[in-house]
């Protein structure tokens, strides 16, 4: 049986710290059922030590210059690099991804945040504006103490591409894992003060949706950003409100991904496989909704069906694994019901659509077609391996389409026509954009969701204008003139 107890559910203030006053969470490997560690949520005591540790910690961070931030937060960066199998098999325990997966796509995104954002933290500055004799100059001013609040999905990339901008901008973070993924973020706390962050200035604590309520309503706290669903968001976008916080809210999606019948065929299938299937579905980003124009539509599926035969499930820690169990016993609840309804609702099961017939939460990769745009699979957000694909016949038609969704996290178009694919672009209502790939998120690029997606941009110099704020300074050469 895999064991992967954490040194204390904590991290506070340089240090692992343990409560055993809060309730148990205990951590359930997802391709077993079996308990792998148990902690404890954080108690009000732990809450208010982590957020006092992180407000006094920011002032003698902010008080480094930038070089000597990016110098950490670069070393960080190494040490994740090298402890990366270590930390990729503990992604894996924490979250069933294949470790084929962690090992590409996890620790070495969290050491990319922290070294991209490490370069940046020298290079902040203000303006200089001339008036006349006068002149006006702005100061780029961290926020404070920043909230952040995690999903399930991509824990120790979630805990770096919140915390890299934050600290680069000398801000300090009081970080909050998922409940279902509560150790990666952990080992992020540890390898950040063995690069030499002073105490205080990076805490973990543990919880459920209670635990981050309260962070995000102290009044030590500045800015929060949460990555989760659009429920969750709105929740924490209103308590920010009260008190008038900055926020960065990272949410679901519903994405569409379009392919014109000149598409080359093998890649849109690629893309849609990838934009799926990835992480067992687990990827706000995916393209869900998968728009196939008609004269195609039988080619894609024959092609799709092929390539699913390549899917190999099995022990996540095995590297010939390619395919995982969902994160949890609820999560494959919930898609289970989804296909469910898909089949239900009339559309036509093409591939999958049930339990594997082993251990742990593992649902087949599944396939409607025939999916039409008022069924509750095309609607609905699923966060599990389920494809649903619909047909279409005209560029304006499937543009409406598209964009007929209260998301607008992602989208992609596969088309060899050049003018139609930036065209299409144009026109797609959401933050992130591909063509002809998708769901890559490389740091240097802006990512982030439009309408009720989210609000902000992680990643990218982007990152930088929501974690600071600045500060305007008028400078008179000249005596005032008053009106009396
Ligand atoms: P949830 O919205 O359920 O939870 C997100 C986080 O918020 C968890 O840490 C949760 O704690 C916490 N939380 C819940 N209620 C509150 C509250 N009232 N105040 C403060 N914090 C709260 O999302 P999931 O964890 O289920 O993750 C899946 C969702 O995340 C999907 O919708 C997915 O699209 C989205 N997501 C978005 C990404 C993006 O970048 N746009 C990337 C990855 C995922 P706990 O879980 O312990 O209850």
């Amino acid at each position: 049986m895999q064991n992967a107890q954490p040194t204390a559910s904590h991290f506070i203030n340089g240090a692992y710290v343990e409560d055993t006053e809060g309730a148990p969470i205990e951590c359930i490997y997802p391709a077993t059922g079996k308990v792998i560690a148990t902690l404890h949520e954080a108690t009000p005591a732990i809450i208010d030590q982590a957020l006092s540790a992180a407000h006094a910690g920011q002032k003698i961070w902010a008080a480094m210059t930038g070089t000597e931030r990016g110098r950490i937060l670069r070393r960080a960066a190494d040490i994740i690099r090298d402890r990366n199998r270590e930390l990729s098999i503990l992604e894996t325990l924490d979250t069933g991804k294949p470790l084929q997966e962690t090992l590409v796509a996890d620790a070495t995104s969290g050491a990319d945040a922290l070294e991209y954002f490490g370069g940046l933290a020298a290079t902040l500055t203000g303006e200089h504006i001339q008036l006349g004799q006068d002149w006006v100059y702005t100061i780029r001013e961290p926020l404070g103490v920043c909230v952040g609040i995690g999903a399930w999905n991509y824990p120790t990339q979630i805990a770096c591409w919140k915390g890299a901008p934050a600290l680069a901008c000398g801000n300090s973070m009081v970080f909050k894992p998922s409940e279902t993924t509560p150790l990666c973020a952990l080992k992020v706390a540890e390898i950040l003060h063995e690069a030499g962050l002073p105490a205080g200035v990076y805490n973990v604590v543990q919880g459920r949706g209670a635990v981050g309520a309260s962070l995000v309503t102290d009044p030590r706290v500045a800015k929060v950003s949460l990555t989760g669903s659009v429920p969750t968001g709105r929740k924490v976008y209103a308590a920010a409100a009260e008190r008038m916080k900055h926020v960065t809210m990272e949410l679901g999606g519903k994405s569409p991904l379009i392919v014109f019948e000149d598409a080359d065929i093998d890649n849109a299938v690629s893309g849609a496989i990838l934009g799926n299937f990835y992480s067992s579905g687990q990827v706000c980003s995916n393209g869900t909704r998968v728009f196939v124009q008609k004269d195609i539509k039988a080619a894609f599926l024959k092609r799709l069906k092929e390539r699913l035969q390549g899917a190999v499930m099995g022990d996540p820690l095995d590297e010939a694994t390619n395919f995982g169990p969902m994160v949890s016993a609820d999560q494959m609840n919930i898609v289970l019901g989804y296909i469910n309804k898909g089949t239900d609702e009339g559309a036509t099961l093409v591939a999958g659509g049930k339990m594997a017939e082993r251990d742990g939460f593992f649902i087949e990769p599944t396939v409607f077609a025939d999916v039409t745009d008022d069924m509750t699979i095309a609607r609905e957000e699923i966060f599990g391996p389920v494809m649903a694909v619909f047909d279409f016949d005209t560029e304006e038609e499937v543009m409406a389409r598209a964009n007929d969704t209260e998301f607008g996290l992602a989208a992609g178009v596969f088309t060899n026509d050049l003018t139609r694919a930036h065209r299409v672009v144009a026109g797609f209502e959401a933050g992130t954009c591909y063509i002809n790939t998708y769901n890559l998120a490389p740091v240097e690029a802006p990512f982030g969701g439009s309408k009720a997606s989210g609000v902000g941009r992680e990643n990218s110099k982007e990152a930088i204008n929501h974690y600071t704020e600045v500060k305007t300074v008028y400078v008179a050469m000249t005596p005032v003139e008053a009106q009396f």
